[in-house]
């Protein structure tokens, strides 16, 4: 068990990159969701109910933190539209502390109340966003996908009245640990202000807390292109799609945050797109690499405010190769096999496989069936699926298996391989556990699917 070290860092800096904000009163507060593996990693475990929900409710501040909250300032490209009217409008940043390995992680938050940028907007989130926003950090860690944490989920007893929900719907509050709340949109505010000295002393800070090998703004740069680039090949292994990556919603420190209209794959779908209200289809599936790439792009070209182009350019091109090393490694570690030289002929076999598994589940379910490779054999050809492995394409992706060790086969062992199915989280499954909220107040599907989430998780251990 861990120790609480408060470490307000960004409040203790002078930079001017955030406003004291209050928490709104909310009329009730009542505990959904407390994340205790979290919570000790930070050494905020042992506090009870009610002194949780007095600081992940009502805000008080943690002890020897931030004195108060404090909002964010941010632009950001919006589906590739430059939007200056951004910020925390519905957020903020709660405390930072330091976890078990020393790291700076910070407590923010969403649907905490207005702030000076939630330009008309009531700065709650609703009840269902915050359940959506939990089950998706949860699985994304099982699928070994760099992640915020959903620290804590209190409703807070108001009625929202939302355009894509039915209204009025029920409200809450979410906290979030994450290792930063930085973003790409942080600099593009800088930029558009031409504020050279802030942003200089954004880089210093962010490199003496995140990436402290950087020596220098371009070392820092390479080191976020490195960070997204590997972020993004794990949604694409994961079947994950983001649904909305605006920069704004990009983190310095490569970690995937901010789950709005997030799905994952049934099967596999390159042009699968996540939300409604992407008509072109700009954040589907398969452009999130392109998307990330483009997104970078913004942030190198903020930092030509401080820095020569030349060396940041350098780092951008290295993205595509990087990420196509970052993607092997990622489709090995969700096989648990040991990754060749070269990767290529296992790549170029999975897709037309893939594409050829037209059914629900099938995506998580060849991952699920074959993790192992070799090894698990006559598991996933004793699996539901397992009519579905022949013909041409299987047989190329077999062949190609077979050259792969398995990395660590005592995962095999784990009980939760002795099961048909692997864990998902489809649209349907998500539906029907709201729904037994909404209609009945009854949480016991969202607690089971956390539970079997947890089990998952250590089953895979990525
Ligand atoms: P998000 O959808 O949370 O990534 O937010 C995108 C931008 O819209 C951010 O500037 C938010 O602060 C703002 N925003 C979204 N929803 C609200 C809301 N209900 N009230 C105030 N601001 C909001
Ligand atoms: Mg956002």
């Amino acid at each position: 068990m861990s120790e609480y070290l408060p470490d307000p860092r960004l409040a203790q800096s002078t930079l001017p990159l955030y406003d004291p904000v209050k928490a709104a009163d909310f009329p009730q507060t009542i505990l959904r969701y407390r994340n205790d593996r979290a919570a000790a990693s930070a050494g905020l475990d042992t506090l009870t109910d009610e002194a949780w929900t007095s600081h992940f409710g009502r805000f008080r501040p943690l002890p020897d933190n931030q004195p108060e909250p404090l909002a964010l300032r941010y632009h950001g490209h919006q589906f590739r539209h430059y939007n200056p009217d951004l910020g925390d409008g519905r957020g903020f940043l709660f405390a930072q502390l330091r976890d078990d390995q020393g790291r700076l992680l910070d407590l923010g938050t969403k649907g905490s109340g207005q702030t000076p940028w939630s330009r008309g907007g009531d700065g709650r989130l609703t009840l269902k966003g915050g359940v959506r926003e939990v089950l998706a950090t949860a699985m994304l860690e099982a699928l070994g996908v760099p992640t915020s944490k959903s620290f804590s989920l209190i409703e807070t007893g108001e009625a929202l009245h939302r355009g894509d929900e039915p209204s009025p719907t029920r409200s809450a509050v979410l906290t979030r640990l994450s290792h930063s709340h930085l973003r790409f949109g942080t600099f593009e505010r800088l930029a558009w202000l031409n504020d050279a000295d802030t942003m200089r002393g954004l880089c210093d800070f962010i490199i003496a807390n995140y990436h402290p090998t950087a020596q220098d703004i371009p070392g820092l740069f390479d080191a976020v292109v490195s960070a997204n680039a590997k972020l993004a090949a794990r949604w694409m292994a994961a079947g994950f799609i983001h649904g909305v990556l605006n920069t704004d919603n990009m983190s310095m420190t490569g970690e995937s945050f901010d789950y709005g209209p997030y799905r994952f794959l049934p099967w596999y779908q390159p042009g699968f797109t996540a939300a409604y209200f992407d008509h072109a289809g700009l954040y589907a599936y398969a452009r999130q690499p392109d998307t990330v790439l483009w997104n970078l792009g913004q942030l190198g070209r903020s930092l030509t405010l401080i820095t020569d182009s030349e060396p940041l350019v350098a780092a951008f091109n290295t993205c595509p190769e990087r990420y196509d090393a970052e993607f092997a490694l990622a489709v090995c570690a969700r096989l648990n096999i040991l990754p060749l030289t070269d990767n290529q002929p296992l790549l170029t076999s999975l897709f037309p496989l893939l594409s050829s598994l037209a059914y629900d589940g099938s995506f998580e379910g060849l991952f699920y069936d074959w993790f192992g490779g070799k090894l698990s054999h006559n598991r996933a050809m004793a699996s539901p699926r397992a009519e579905h492995y022949t013909g041409e394409a299987f047989t190329t992706f077999r062949t190609a298996l077979e050259a792969y060790e398995t990395a660590d086969p005592a995962k095999l062992d784990h009980p939760r391989f002795k099961k048909p199915n692997p864990e998902t989280l489809l649209i349907d499954e998500i539906e029907t556990i709201w729904a037994d909220i909404a209609e009945r107040d009854d949480w016991s599907a969202f607690y089971a699917k956390l539970d079997a989430i947890e089990t998952w998780r250590r089953a895979l251990n990525l």
